[in-house]
């Protein structure tokens, strides 16, 4: 009983990486050991020693003697509920919340102990976690990993729900090859996970993706461009208003000395912060004849985009 539960912990708390990660061959690990033994120990119909099922010392005792459990599963159970639910706290994902939901269901239904009730919890938890390992999949397949937000396979998805009105936005970060090569590459993450925020937090039941690199799209279902006008300019504005901070790197060219010593001026090792800042061109477009693909609304949304940069960037285009 004190195996299933810890694992859950386990699982819990190496995130969801993958099998194939070393992370991932440790979780598997611990669970395939966990099983072997579980299944060995009922194969042998092994009594199990005094140290597990002897009553621990007081106090713990104490407080887990109302317990249906031996109690020794009972103080790994608690912990591991305990454990689960602090890395939910840090950790909300799929795995996490339904890990901790089936093992408390898991708890519910032995306590309870009406006829079939342990029966019923245990499938209807493995049900949950089934879900929610779906769910999780389905965000690893779907979502993109720096910035969070579902990428082109699901816009393509979306696609073929889109009705007869909507509008389609893409959208481009201006000059980030020049602002990566002022600032590097890592700080040009952030700005990326900040502009992904913000392109998000679009108006009008916009739907935000990343479509690859700098690019993003977002689809307004039922709207036409001149409303997705003002939802994106908004977008844009925030996005200009925005400003970083960031913390200089020191300078690799600082003078040596011929000693080797780095020679700082003084209260230079102090590293200077900078607010660094960017903008985005967007162009829309929508659909307005009744053989139009959202692949040409798109591309047309495109076009609309090349005419945004070509007026000087930082604007919003709408297709002609
Ligand atoms: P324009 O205003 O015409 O769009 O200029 P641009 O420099 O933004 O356009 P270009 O397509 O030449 O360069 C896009 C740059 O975006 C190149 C690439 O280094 C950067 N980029 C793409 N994806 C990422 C990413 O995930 N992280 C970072 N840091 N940079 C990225
Ligand atoms: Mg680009
Ligand atoms: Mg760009």
């Amino acid at each position: 009983m004190g195996f299933v539960p810890l694992n859950f912990l386990l699982i819990c708390f190496f995130r969801e990486r993958g099998v194939f990660t070393s992370q991932g061959l440790i979780r598997l690990f611990f669970i395939t050991v966990a099983i072997a033994l579980t299944i060995y120990l009922i194969e042998q119909q092994w009594i199990l020693p005094g140290l597990l099922t002897d009553p621990l010392g007081d106090p713990v005792s104490l407080v887990l003697q109302y317990s249906p459990f031996h109690q020794v599963a009972s103080l790994l159970l608690g912990i591991s509920i305990l454990g689960c639910i602090i890395l939910v706290g840090f950790d909300n994902t799929p795995i996490t919340q339904g890990l901790t939901t089936a093992l408390g269901g898991l708890v519910l239904g032995y306590i309870l102990a009406v006829e079939h009730g342990w029966e019923i919890f245990l499938m209807a938890s493995s049900m949950y976690m089934g879900a929610n390992i779906i769910r999780d999949s389905y965000n690893m397949a779907y979502r993109d990993e720096l910035t969070g937000l579902p990428h082109r396979r699901a816009l393509n998805e979306l696609f073929d729900s889109l009705g007869s009105t909507y509008s389609l936005a893409m959208l481009d970060v201006d000059h980030f090859k020049k602002f990566n090569d002022a600032h590097g590459h890592d700080i040009g993450d952030q700005v990326l996970q900040m502009v992904a925020t913000r392109i998000g937090q679009v108006g009008g039941g916009g739907k935000a993706f990343r479509y690859g690199g700098e690019e993003f799209s977002v689809v307004f279902a039922r709207m036409n461009k001149e409303d997705a006008f003002y939802h994106l300019d908004e977008v844009r504005k925030s996005i200009q208003n925005y400003e970083m901070v960031i913390r200089k790197e020191p300078r690799q060219d600082e003078a040596e000395e011929p000693g080797g010593k780095k020679q700082r001026k003084k209260g230079s090792f102090r590293r200077a912060s900078e607010k660094v800042s960017v903008t985005i061109s967007i162009g829309v477009a929508d659909r307005t004849a009744s053989g139009q693909t959202p692949f040409d609304v798109l591309k047309a949304s495109d076009e609309a985009l090349y005419a945004a940069k070509k007026a000087g960037r930082n604007k919003v285009s709408m297709s002609s």
